[in-house]
């Protein structure tokens, strides 16, 4: 080796250690996150210092336009440095841009000869460069990073050890670059996180809390001092049990991911509702190191969820539980019940009298009545048991779990005596009964539809026979049905086929035997069924409304027939016709009558309208002013089946009445019932003092006609008189002249 040679060799030693010493500071720099164009600079400034007179230059890809920016280019003409920047990545450009192009490294020797340089090689001669090489930095998958590029002033190529040390210079671009892209991507991910509205947190493998996000800060209420450093179960509930969380560990641990709702207590202990993934970030062994969990505060999703499902389950008037809650509920405990062999009762319970109140008070006064009607059902159920109401004034009540038939009769018992207190509402006084059908699963069936038909069926019998009652369903049940529902057929075209006809019982005056008055009654003979009674047919006239027209038919018909006898001169009679209530809520019905007594030729006060007790306490004012309406026609007015009902004699005050009808059932044993007796002296003497005449029902036996004289009773009216008669019996039993009852009585 020559001298020459041998400074060479140190020269390059020390390049060398040189080099290394500026790539660790870079390296340096680089690892401590220093700006690029900082790197590039350090970087440029390397180059010039072990290779002057040469000028470095590094070029960074600018991916969204498609060319090559200025990294860093000191000491680099201007002129030059304005055609390099932004440059189009081309062949003939520059010897950068080709290099980028080729993705290959680019020696131009001989500027002056090579086309490479494109338009910057007027300007690179002018500024004394003769070659140029360009060297391309890509990423490991080849990406292109930038190009790191030098001018030299002598026209000739790289030595190797040059050549080598732009490799060298390109590996540590490529370093920067990629490690500022990391870093950028870091920082976005990061942003993303902190500015994300779903909560994050992170843990280490044993639940510690490393890091959670401005959104679990806002959603628990715990600031991240608060929470990091610990465990996550500040937020428990108690809502979730052991086995819960255990699943939740068994799951993450073995390095799944773990989705659930959590119900959550923020720090204010209120309640939440976190919708939660947690997923175990793994190492390269695929053992969980640490689980990030991701959340969401569905709080008021599962509001609205729970609102949805509670208004499709109950009813919006009581809050009750409604057919759909009911039929679940059965479904279910129809199942559970054939699995272990016990029983389930159903009480199907429907108010009575409930649609004339509806009807007289208005329905904002049956909505009332409803919603306290259903509170005291409500109090009166245990908790496994499911009331709920079907609609209108029926309500089930559903008993899951039954051993005999002593519970849903004991159940039924309670819910009728519950109901029993008067209730007031919106300023009235209401009394409510129910009558209930009770079935039994499996003795009447096995599916809810079966034992909801049954329980009605057996609710029906409780009602008609007299409401305030319960009643078992049985099978005979279903016969007694049809053959209403077929009454309820017949008796729609019992009017236009003329099946109706009324029967006239005569009243008398008590002390002086003259007959003073008739009462109508209706009597329905069906070709099929025979003569039918009127305490059968008549509650189902009312119940469809067939009443109306039968109602104004049987007020025709008695003041056509009494004006007949008036004109026959069979006497001064006094016409009386029963009403019912719904009848009297009809709006026409007064300008009804008023047409019958026009037609008729009757004058108002030879009418006479049977009303009953339970109209005087609905409805009061309307009551009173239609009555005051009827009577200034001259119509009298009674109350019929008087001491069955609520009112007191005192109430009776406010209406324009005349006559109490006393009940048959008073005077049946008034000669041996000290109590009836009592009732009946009462309620002579009382009426008496309030003006009013009365009259005796039901008749029968001299003893009590004797009883009735004596206590000043004004009339009676009963088999001891006579029997209601057809239109020609009576006509015969009137023309029977001098009749005198005094004469027949003794
Ligand atoms: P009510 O208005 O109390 O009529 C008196 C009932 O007692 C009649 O029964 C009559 O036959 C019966 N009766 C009369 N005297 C005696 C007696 O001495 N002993 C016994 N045991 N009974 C006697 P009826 O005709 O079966 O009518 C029953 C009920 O049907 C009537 O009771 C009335 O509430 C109703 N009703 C009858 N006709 C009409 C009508 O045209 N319209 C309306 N809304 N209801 C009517
Ligand atoms: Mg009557
Ligand atoms: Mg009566």
């Amino acid at each position: 080796m020559t001298e020459t040679d041998l400074r060479r060799e140190i020269a390059k030693h020390q390049r060398i250690e040189l080099l290394q010493n500026q790539k660790q500071q870079i390296l340096r720099l680089i690892a401590t996150g220093h700006p690029l164009a900082q790197i590039f600079d350090a970087l440029t400034r390397v180059v010039v210092d072990l290779f002057p007179p040469s000028l470095c230059v590094i070029m960074v890809y600018d991916k969204s336009a498609d060319c090559l920016r200025i990294g860093a280019s000191p000491n680099v003409d201007k002129e030059l440095q304005r055609l390099l920047d932004g440059a189009p990545i081309t062949p003939h450009s520059n010897s950068f841009s080709a290099a980028a192009y080729h993705q290959k490294t680019v020696i131009v020797t001989d500027i002056a000869k090579d086309p490479t340089c494109g338009k910057t090689r007027e300007i690179a001669l002018r500024a004394g460069f003769k070659a140029c090489w360009a060297h391309p930095t890509l990423s490991p998958s080849d990406r292109l990073f930038g190009v790191i590029g030098m001018y030299h002033r002598e026209a000739r190529g790289p030595s190797e050890e040059e050549m080598e040390f732009v490799i060298d210079v390109s590996d540590l671009v490529g370093i920067a670059i990629e490690r500022d892209q990391v870093e950028r991507r870091m920082r976005t991910l990061s942003s993303a996180i902190e500015q994300t509205d779903d909560t994050v947190m992170i843990t280490d493998k044993e639940g510690i809390v490393e890091y959670v996000n401005p959104a679990y800060e806002r959603t628990s209420g715990y600031s991240r001092d608060e929470v990091l450093g610990k465990n996550p179960n500040i937020v428990k509930s108690g809502h979730h049990d052991t086995a819960f969380y255990a699943r939740l560990w068994d799951t993450i641990r073995c390095g799944d991911v773990f989705r659930e709702v959590f119900i959550n207590r923020r720090k204010d202990g209120v309640l939440f509702h976190e919708e939660k993934t947690i997923t175990p970030i793994r190492d390269e062994q695929g053992e969980p190191i640490q689980y990030v969990s991701t959340g969401k505060d569905i709080s008021e999703r599962i509001e609205v969820q729970e609102r949805l499902s509670h208004l499709a389950h109950h009813d919006a008037l009581t809050d009750l539980g409604n057919r759909a809650l009911l039929l679940d509920h059965l479904e279910e405990a129809l199942a559970l019940a054939q699995r272990n062999e016990h029983m389930v009762a159903l009480l199907y319970l429907d108010l009575d009298r409930f649609k004339t109140i509806n009807d007289s008070l208005g329905h904002s006064v049956g909505d009332s009545l409803l919603k306290a009607v259903a509170q005291r059902l409500h109090n009166c159920i245990r908790g496994g048991d499911t009331i709920a109401r079907l609609g209108g004034d029926e309500f089930t009540v559903l008993l899951p779990n039954v051993h005999d038939v002593g519970g849903p009769a004991h159940v039924a018992q309670n819910l009728l005596e519950v109901l029993r207190p008067s209730i007031a509402v919106d300023g009235h006084e209401v009394f409510v009964n129910a009558s209930i059908g009770i079935t039994i699963c499996p003795d009447d069936g096995n599916t809810a539809e079966d034992l909801l038909k049954c329980a009605d069926l057996a609710m029906y019998r409780a009602k008609s026979a007299g409401g305030d009652a319960y009643e078992f369903f049985t099978e005979d049940m279903t016969v007694q049905t049809v053959r209403r529902l077929d009454m309820e057929h017949k008796l729609r075209y019992a009017l236009e086929r003329n099946e109706f006809s009324l029967h006239y019982q005569p009243r008398a005056d008590i002390q002086s035997g003259q007959i003073c008055g008739l009462e109508a009654l209706l009597r329905w003979y069906q070709p099929e069924l025979g003569e039918v009674a009127p305490v059968d047919f008549i509650p189902v006239l009312e119940e469809t409304g067939l009443i109306i027209p039968v109602g104004e038919w049987v007020i025709q018909t008695a003041c056509s027939y009494a004006q007949r006898l008036r004109a026959a001169r069979l006497g001064m009679l006094r016409i009386a016709v029963n009403l019912s209530t719904r009848q009297f809520r009809d709006r026409n019905l007064v300008k009804s009558i008023e047409q019958c007594l026009q037609h008729s030729g009757l004058a108002g006060w030879h009418l006479e309208l049977e009303i009953t007790e339970s109209l005087l306490i609905e409805n009061i004012d309307t009551t009173i002013a239609i009555l005051s309406e009827l009577h200034a026609m001259g119509i009298h007015i009674s109350i019929d089946d008087f001491g069955t009902g609520y009112s007191s004699l005192a109430y009776l005050k406010r209406y324009p009445i005349d006559t109490l009808k006393i009940d048959r059932a008073f005077v049946r044993d008034i000669t041996t019932d000290e109590d009836d007796k009592a009732i009946v002296i009462a309620i002579i003497s009382m009426s008496r003092s309030l003006g009013y005449s009365v009259i005796a029902e039901g008749v029968e036996t001299k003893e009590q006609l004797a009883f009735l004289r004596l206590q000043g009773c004004d009339e009676l009216q009963g088999n001891f008189l006579s029997r209601p008669l057809g239109a020609e019996d009576l006509e015969i039993w009137l023309s029977e002249q001098g009749f005198n009852l005094s004469g027949r009585a003794t």
